[in-house]
C-alpha cells in the first residue's frame, strides 16, 4: 500500500484510532463498523489541503457545494443501517466523494451508489479502486428515482435530506428492508429509519441533523 493510502501523522492509523475512541464516546457500538473505520483512510476522500482535518469529526467540503459527512453520522447511519442484522444489496443515494461507499461496501455483499454530480462520482469510484474497492454499481442520475433494475433493496441510505421521502425509494425497499434518510427543511432535519413491513412502514425518529438538501434532476458540472 502506498505512503498516501496508509497515511502519515495527522493521516495516520495512530489518528485514526483516535477517531474510533471518540466515535465510542459518542455511543457506536458496532464492532464491524467501528473496525471498518480504523481500516479505511478517510484522507484520500479529501483533496489534500484538507488531509490532516480529515479526521476531526466534522463535515468537510468536497467541491461542488457538497460535504463529506461527519464520521460520527457515517458511523451511525451505517450502525442503523445493520442493526437488524447483515445485508445483502444496499443502495446508497449520495455518493459525495465514496468515503460512506466504501464503509458500506466492506459491510455488505452488493452496494449501488447513485450522485447527480457527475465529477463527484467519477473521483468517488477512482477513489474506491485505489484502495481495492471493485464491487460497487454506480449511476450518474437522481436517486429520487432509484434503480429500478436492482430492486429490491434491503437497506437504502441517503446522505442528503429530503422534505419527503420519493416513492421510487420506499417502492424499491424490499419488505423487511431498512432505509436510513435525513427528512425535514434546512434546520429542521431529522435523521429516520424506515422499516417496509408487510403492507405498512414503520417510522422511526432518531436525532437532529444536518445535511446538503435532496435535489432532483442531474447537475450539468463537468469534471
Ligand atoms: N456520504 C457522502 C455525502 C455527500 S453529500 C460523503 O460523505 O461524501 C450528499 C451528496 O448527495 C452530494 O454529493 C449530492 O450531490 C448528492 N445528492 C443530492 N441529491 C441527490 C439526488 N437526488 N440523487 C443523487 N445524489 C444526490
Amino acid at each position: 500500500m502506498s505512503q498516501r493510502i496508509q497515511g502519515i501523522g495527522m493521516t495516520s492509523r495512530r489518528t485514526r484510532e483516535r477517531m474510533i475512541s471518540r466515535l465510542r464516546e459518542q455511543g457506536i457500538k458496532n464492532t464491524e463498523v467501528l473496525q471498518i473505520m480504523a481500516e479505511i483512510p478517510r484522507h484520500i476522500f479529501v483533496d489534500e489541503a484538507l488531509e490532516s482535518r480529515a479526521y476531526e469529526d466534522t463535515a468537510l467540503p468536497i467541491g461542488h457545494n457538497q460535504t463529506i459527512s461527519q464520521p460520527y453520522i457515517v458511523a451511525k447511519m451505517t450502525e442503523l443501517l445493520l442493526e437488524n442484522g447483515p445485508l445483502s444489496k444496499v443502495l446508497e443515494i449520495g455518493t459525495g466523494c465514496g468515503y460512506q461507499t466504501a464503509i458500506l461496501a466492506k459491510l455488505v455483499d452488493q452496494v449501488y451508489s447513485i450522485e447527480r454530480i457527475a465529477p463527484l462520482m467519477k473521483k468517488a469510484r477512482d477513489r474506491l479502486w485505489e484502495i481495492d474497492i471493485k464491487t460497487v454499481g454506480f449511476l450518474h442520475a437522481d436517486g429520487g428515482l432509484g434503480w429500478e433494475v436492482h430492486k429490491p433493496f434491503d437497506g437504502i441510505l441517503a446522505a442528503a435530506a429530503a422534505e419527503e421521502i420519493p416513492n421510487a425509494l420506499l417502492d424499491q425497499l424490499a419488505i423487511g428492508g431498512v432505509m436510513v434518510i435525513p427528512i425535514g427543511r434546512e434546520g429542521k432535519q431529522i435523521l429516520y429509519r424506515v422499516t417496509r413491513k408487510e403492507d405498512s412502514f414503520e417510522y422511526e425518529m432518531i436525532e437532529p441533523v444536518v445535511f446538503v438538501p435532496f435535489l432532483s434532476g442531474v447537475s450539468r458540472a463537468r469534471v
